[in-house]
């Protein structure tokens, strides 16, 4: 079994598994919020935290972010408690990115303020639509002026936030989606990032779609879709920097911007997945396991904290001698797979196209020690004859069709 190796840590994704329930097209990993869950899911992640601190050489974090499932159904005092546990782990200098995820349905002005002084520095909004029935379709369980509400707060108490679209939605028309890009840029959000609907395998709209009840809009449709957000977010002065992304001067999401420069990041919580610079690691998506793991007594936060008080204990040492962490059997928590060369120059490859720099060939020969011109010679000549590529001073980035098509171009640099 491979152990995982950081060089340095870079970068912290925690996934927070709990939702309220579950919207029909989402294939995150999340399980109905219960406080019992969460109590016990947080004694189990600090200890997790602990173990993934341990394999990191330069213990540096640039950023943090917290994702789901829904974050925002989190208490704000353990937000501030999870930030107080990476800090005493890891150095996080002030000027570093503190996202944290939020659903409209589950955040208030009152949780705003106390997010921001806990530490958060950026909130990603999940706005989705200003549409209702659109939205109901979707299974959100916030309405068109809740959003507009909370979209309203955020930029009253956060200088630093993004909201998210979904466009091609069955039965959207071109007019609809043009209003919701209208809506969410009278809040001139200093970043954007819009996702067309995509159908995962073992979601209730993939099975709807199976038996013929779903319809997905016709790709002119989805391309008009995304060639009409491209051109209005453009003239509001957005730059469009990766595929679904788009910002406001200095407002790149640098968490994200890591995973596209092929930097390492750790990543905890069941479901979370993370990449070490040479492997990459999947945690299981099941919740039971994960504190069985890492928190076999099942303590919840409140009991660590009187535990500690009465023992001055730390949470660590009072499991050290109850079941100690079967270290030699990693196997039962994650999946690690350490990648080839070739795979490694292939995911470089496609996560640098996916950047509106493209991919630049010293780059690639600085990392590889591979002339990327010769190893990729058809592709790039194919790629640019379909018009899916240009190539220019040195290196190579999409075309608006490209991006449109980006699966299809991300596939030709999967050597065999
Ligand atoms: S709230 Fe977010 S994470 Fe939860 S089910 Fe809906 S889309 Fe998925």
């Amino acid at each position: 079994m491979h152990n995982l190796n950081f060089e340095t840590a870079n970068a912290i994704y925690i996934h927070f598994p709990f939702c309220s329930s579950k919207c029909p097209y989402c294939d995150f990993y999340s399980t109905k919020y219960t406080k019992l869950g969460v109590d016990q899911f947080w004694a189990a992640l600090f200890m997790e935290l602990k173990e993934l601190s341990r394999t990191t050489k330069n213990n540096l974090v640039q950023t943090i972010y917290i994702g789901g499932g829904t974050p925002s159904l989190i208490e704000p005092v353990f937000v501030a408690e999870l930030l107080q546990k990476i800090k005493y782990r890891f150095k996080v200098p002030p000027t570093a990115e503190i996202t944290m995820e939020v659903n409209p349905a589950s955040v208030t002005e009152e949780k705003i303020i106390k997010l921001k002084r806990a530490g958060i520095n950026r909130l990603s909004v999940g706005i989705q639509s200003f549409n209702d029935q659109h939205l109901s379709f979707l299974g959100r369980r916030s309405n068109a002026e809740n959003n507009k509400k909370i979209l309203s707060l955020i930029d009253n108490y956060f200088d630093n936030y993004s909201a998210d679209l979904i466009f091609a939605l069955p039965n959207q028309s071109l007019n609809e989606f043009e209003q919701d890009l209208e809506e969410i840029l009278k809040f001139s959000p200093p970043h954007i990032s819009l996702y067309n609907l995509e159908l995962h395998e073992n979601t209730p709209f993939h099975e709807q779609y199976k038996k013929g009840n779903l319809k997905l809009p016709a790709e002119e449709l989805d391309a008009d879709m995304y060639e009409l957000a491209l051109e209005k977010l453009n003239t509001a002065g957005y730059r469009h920097y990766e595929i679904s992304n788009f910002c406001q001067p200095g407002y790149r999401a640098r968490h994200n911007y890591l995973y596209w420069l092929y930097q390492p990041y750790l990543a905890l919580g069941p479901g979370a997945s993370g990449f070490d610079g040479s492997c990459r690691y999947q945690n299981f998506r099941d919740l039971e396991k994960y504190i069985d793991y890492y928190n076999p007594e099942r303590f919840t936060f409140a009991e660590i904290m009187d535990l500690k008080k009465k023992n001055k204990k730390s949470f660590s040492e009072l499991l050290k001698n109850k079941k100690k962490l079967d270290v030699n059997n990693k196997a039962k928590i994650r999946k690690i797979n350490c990648l080839t060369a070739e795979e490694k120059m292939a995911e470089y490859s496609f996560l640098a196209l996916r950047t509106d720099n493209g991919l630049f060939y010293h780059k690639f020969y600085q990392k590889f020690k591979r002339d990327f011109k010769t190893i990729y010679k058809a592709e790039i000549e194919e790629l640019i004859k379909n018009k899916l590529i240009i190539e220019a001073n040195g290196r190579i980035y999409l075309t608006t069709r490209g991006r449109e098509l980006a699966n299809e171009v991300f596939l030709k640099f999967l050597l065999d």
